[in-house]
């Protein structure tokens, strides 16, 4: 009779934590083969099996020694901590089988028995901090290059993964964690939330919340598995978080949020979403209250499962605001509202385009965009579209131009466009708002206007744009300038800004672009070198 290898991953330590299958695996077994200190772990569920401990790097004698014992007609329980299929048993077990032929049809039997991982126990010690995409990464390099475990660090931080770091140092590994915090370095913020959990469940655990930036003061050893927060994660208590899901945005495109705050989570507005089952879901923000409210009921522990929800987060509600299209003037009122809407949590930004970015935590867009526009603001979304940019006309005193100005403000500002365009507007010839700058520059002078099209605005090939029309008539203005926004909204190409798309179709609206590339070569990159 051929015997058995069963694969037992028991978990971080505690024999709560043990399922119900290790424990029954371990007891079917008549031989445990395991690390010395793994081995005394697992002593509690011991019976009357043989006990073959190892030392820690005799992994590879370890599997050698089980397929042995089971061809010989043993059951024998090989353990690993956690997950035997992670960085455990699992894998050099059957490695060693494949090495002399092995197949599940004609070989020994085996069973692969999973348990709790070191992300798991450790995560549910911090908070939540493994709620979005996460991975593992090993600092070992006892069996792989360093170079991929730096590569393999730097991509898990590049695309903002929850990292959970396995067999971060030992007595003799003790610049692999240092190198790894640099490179997180490199991506993250130095105030990122770090969870330091060393002995998960077991009689020395320890459990830390710090930063990456502070994380090498504390204690760092073999049995500790350090999580690495994402950008969103944030502390509350002690607690490790990590949100479900990223913010979602919103955007002024519209005058009207599509959605109100009801109607985001139904399915039929979620098409991303894959649907199906149960409709009356609860979102884990209601399932969280009934916890609590079930706590005080009984001032016991609520468990309550965890279904099939959908994520409420706080969105952040970005737009620009301006005074007026030729007012630059903010009156004290208007800026007292713009930090009490901004708040503790918002933030207030000053661009170069005489606008101010709001980006405020908030799940009632309309209710402040309706505060601002009492208060005289002009709204704009930020992003690719259309941004009219005036001058202040001298303080009103060069009026004539303003109503075109707000005209085309009123008409175009705010639509989408492959890539943001300027549409610079200044009331007379000094143009001293640098509307020949804009990708559309337009310069009202003795009752008409001057049309330049295809700045190129930034970089150091920077170059006004060109002269392709004088003397405008004030009743053609306006659908000129819609031409040219329509054939650019059709014709250009995602990203395309207006200075390439000028130079790659020649025409538009029938001004003809005329090459005045730089005679000196200057060369494109454009920083970090
Ligand atoms: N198979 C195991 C991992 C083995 S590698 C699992 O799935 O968890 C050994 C590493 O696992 C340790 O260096 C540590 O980073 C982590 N680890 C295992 N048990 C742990 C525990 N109880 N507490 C904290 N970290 C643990």
């Amino acid at each position: 009779m051929p015997g058995k290898i069963l694969v037992v991953g028991f978990g971080p330590g505690s024999i709560k934590h043990f399922t119900e299958r290790a424990r029954e695996a371990i007891q079917e077994s008549d031989c445990i083969i395991g690390y010395k200190t793994y081995v005394d772990l697992v002593l509690d569920v011991v019976t009357h099996q043989e006990i073959i401990s190892t030392g820690m790097a005799e992994e590879v004698s370890r599997a050698q020694a089980a397929v042995k014992l089971a061809e010989s007609g043993r059951t024998v329980a090989v353990i690993s901590s956690g997950d035997a299929g992670v960085y455990g048993m699992a894998g050099l077990v059957y490695e060693v089988l494949i090495e002399q032929g092995w197949t599940e049809k004609d070989g020994i039997e085996v069973e692969v028995i999973p348990g709790i991982s070191a992300i798991n126990s450790c995560a549910s010690l911090l908070g939540a901090p493994v709620m979005h995409d996460a991975c593992t990464i090993s600092l070992s390099d006892h069996l792989t290059p360093w170079d991929i475990i730096a590569k393999r660090i730097e991509a898990a931080a590049s695309a903002d993964f929850v990292i959970a770091i396995y067999n971060p140092k030992s007595g003799r590994r003790t610049r692999q964690i240092v190198e790894a915090r640099n490179i997180l370095l490199q991506y993250r913020s130095p105030r990122t939330p770090v969870g330091l959990v060393k002995s998960a469940y077991r009689d020395r655990q320890q459990v830390i919340i710090t930063t990456i930036e502070d994380m090498l003061d504390h204690d760092i050893g073999m049995l500790t598995t350090i999580v690495i927060g994402n950008s969103t994660t944030f502390l509350y208590d002690n607690k490790m978080i990590t949100p479900r899901g990223y913010q979602r945005k919103y955007t002024l495109n519209a005058e009207k949020q599509a959605l109100r705050p009801h109607e985001r989570l139904r399915p039929e507005n979620e098409p991303w979403a894959l649907h199906g089952g149960k409709e009356d879901v609860e979102s884990p923000l209601d399932m969280a209250m009934q916890a609590v409210a079930k706590l005080d009921e009984k001032k016991g522990v609520a468990v309550l499962t965890y279904q099939h929800a959908r994520t409420q987060v706080e969105s952040i509600f970005e737009l620009a605001v301006s005074p007026g299209v030729a007012n630059k003037k903010f009156t004290p009122d208007q800026l007292i509202l713009l930090a009490e809407i901004a708040g503790e949590k918002g933030s207030i930004e000053y661009t170069p385009h005489h606008q101010i970015v709001l980006r405020i935590p908030s799940s009632q867009p309309e209710a402040i965009s309706r505060r601002l526009r009492e208060a005289g603001f002009l709204l704009s979304p930020i992003g690719d579209v259309l941004t009219v940019k005036a001058c202040d006309f001298c303080d009103g005193e060069k009026k004539d131009g303003i109503p075109f100005a707000e005209e085309i403000q009123r008409r175009f500002g705010g639509i989408e466009m492959p890539k943001e365009l300027m549409l610079g507007f200044n009331g007379c010839a000094m143009a001293c708002y640098g509307a020949v700058k804009e990708d559309i520059g337009i310069v009202f002078r003795r009752g008409k206007f001057d049309l330049f099209l295809g700045a190129k605005t930034v970089g150091r090939t920077a170059q006004a744009g060109q002269p392709v029309a004088e003397g405008i008539e004030p009743d053609k203005l306006v659908p000129i300038i819609e031409a040219i926004i329509h054939e650019y909204k059709e014709k250009g190409y995602p990203n395309e800004r207006f200075h390439k798309f000028f130079k790659r179709v020649k025409t538009v609206q029938g001004y003809q672009y005329q090459d005045e590339t730089p005679k000196v070569l200057v060369e494109a990159a454009p920083c970090g070198d």
